[in-house]
């Protein structure tokens, strides 16, 4: 479970992006951040593995406060939280499976895994994983030869092997049509059923957000301004 209270964070530039917010994701739940451009969606997740150290507050995942770790044991933690972000972006000349692997080895330099040989345990679990994102036939190609839609998967793929605590998602569909943005979010909330495990995304799209995700919050200005169900929402106008 992720417990984040009060959290802040004011940019070196002044900027408040953060103004104490507080929530918490369990279970299978998936939720679904949105809010205008420059709201803070971003900043928030950020915040959650420390890619953006927070001024003031606490993230708790499975109770113990990730703002409290020195490097070494932030580093630990961080295996368990699943991120599919989009500057995390695959590495273009790696196959598939060298993706995915990358992964489970705790985010080590590409070319040094790639040089490793993985424990077949390893590489059986990617097949898996690589069968339930509907790459199954795709193993040994390179990801630059990838589609948009199975590039985010390979992304899920490699985050979803190494068991995470909590999934989180920064904008996932940006740049893919609507039937692939659908697929995409119906993988990722199916794969938290399957896996027992909560996910957080980030999404500019309402009405996907609406569609798929079991609990939305709206964030404005560095604050949230609202949280429900897609049918509280929908009752609310
Ligand atoms: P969103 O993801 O909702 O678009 P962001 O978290 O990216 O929002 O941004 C929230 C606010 O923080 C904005 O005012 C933005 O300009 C500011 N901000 C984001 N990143 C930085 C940064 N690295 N330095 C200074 N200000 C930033
Ligand atoms: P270190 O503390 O040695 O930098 P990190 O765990 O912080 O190790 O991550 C190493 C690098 O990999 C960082 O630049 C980090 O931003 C990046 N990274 C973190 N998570 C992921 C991920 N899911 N996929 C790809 N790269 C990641």
């Amino acid at each position: 479970m992720l417990e984040v209270t009060e959290l802040r964070k004011t940019y070196p530039t002044g900027d408040e992006a953060l103004k104490g917010v507080s929530m918490a994701v369990e279970g299978s739940e998936t939720v679904a951040m949105i809010g205008p451009s420059g709201a803070g969606k971003s900043t928030f997740i950020r915040c959650i593995n420390r890619l953006t150290e927070p001024s003031d507050g606490e993230v708790r995942l499975d109770g113990s406060d990730l703002t409290e770790l020195d490097d070494d044991a932030l580093r630990t933690a961080r295996r368990d939280v699943g991120m599919i972000f989009q500057e995390y972006n695959l590495v273009e000349r790696l196959t598939v499976m060298e993706n995915v692997l990358t992964g489970r080895l705790g985010y080590v330099s590409a070319w040094s895994a790639f040089r490793r040989s993985f424990p077949a345990e390893d590489i059986e679990r990617a097949y898996d994983i690589l069968d339930r994102v509907g790459l199954g036939d795709m193993e040994n190609k390179r990801v630059d030869e990838l589609s948009g839609g199975q590039r985010q998967r390979v992304g899920i793929a490699r985050a979803v092997i190494q068991n995470p605590k909590i999934l989180l998602v920064d904008e996932p569909t940006p740049s893919l049509d609507p039937e692939t943005s659908n697929t995409v979010m119906r993988l990722l909330t199916d794969i938290a059923a399957e896996q027992d495990v909560p996910v957080l995304i980030n999404i500019h799209e309402v009405d996907l957000a609406m569609e798929h995700a079991d609990r939305i919050v709206g964030l404005h200005d560095g604050g949230f301004v609202f949280e429900g169900t897609p049918d509280e929402l929908d009752d609310a106008g």
